[in-house]
């Protein structure tokens, strides 16, 4: 008998999350204030994302006794930014787990047909090997999500999280239709997609607030 894994969802809840969204939500927050809170978030995010890193027992000795203690092992762990935005938000979690790789996927979204285009991919070789956790800040449509998750499986990529800051049903619906394997990790879910596919009340483009192209 297969087992069908239990789609995974997990919505950070937590005050210091909620103001941190609140900055990033309100239109009147300037680029570089938006850069610099989407950083301090994605380290609070990467708290509930990283929480199946795989760790090891090893022997160390503290300065007063000697213990076993866990620590991440090669091959480490690599964060896979969706390009533009995901930049913005997998730079923090380079910086709380130095260790892992950073890998990047070029795609973007056709504005006339809605759908996702792939124009770079850098990733490591042996990036069949290692967890991997994708990040992109908006789930919206899920297109590039899917079609990014799509290419890591077709390298042979077993073990993924998704991890975003602003998700909408619709997004997570499409993501877990297509992977239900893969746990979605997000600080906010949403309400609804409007008609050119942004997310409500969502916090406008992504990418474009990081860095300043509105
Ligand atoms: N991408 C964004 O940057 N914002 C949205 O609301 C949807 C997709």
């Amino acid at each position: 008998m297969t087992m069908t894994p239990n789609p995974s969802l997990t919505v950070m809840d937590h005050p210091l999350v909620d103001h941190k969204l609140s900055i990033l939500r309100d239109r009147s927050t300037p680029s570089h204030a938006f850069r610099q809170t989407l950083h301090e978030l994605s380290w609070l995010l990467a708290h509930p994302t990283f929480t199946a890193l795989r760790t090891e027992d090893v022997e160390i000795d503290t300065p007063l006794e000697r213990m076993t203690a866990r620590q991440m092992r090669p091959p480490y762990p690599c964060v896979v930014s969706i390009l533009r935005a995901g930049n913005g938000l997998v730079d923090g979690f380079s910086q709380v787990c130095p260790e892992a790789s950073v890998g990047h996927l070029g795609l973007y979204r056709d504005h006339d047909t809605m759908e996702p285009v792939s124009y770079y991919s850098s990733l490591p070789s042996d990036i069949a090997d290692r967890q991997v956790i994708l990040g992109d800040p908006m789930l919206a449509t899920g297109g590039s999500a899917v079609m990014a998750l799509d290419k890591l499986r077709e390298i042979g990529v077993a073990d993924i999280v998704f991890a975003c800051l602003v998700a909408a049903p619709e997004g997570v619906a499409t993501l877990h239709g297509a992977h239900p394997d893969v746990p979605i990790v997000t600080a906010a879910l949403d309400r609804e997609l409007n008609d050119s596919c942004y997310i409500l009340p969502g916090l406008g483009d992504a990418g474009d607030r990081i860095y300043g192209t509105e």
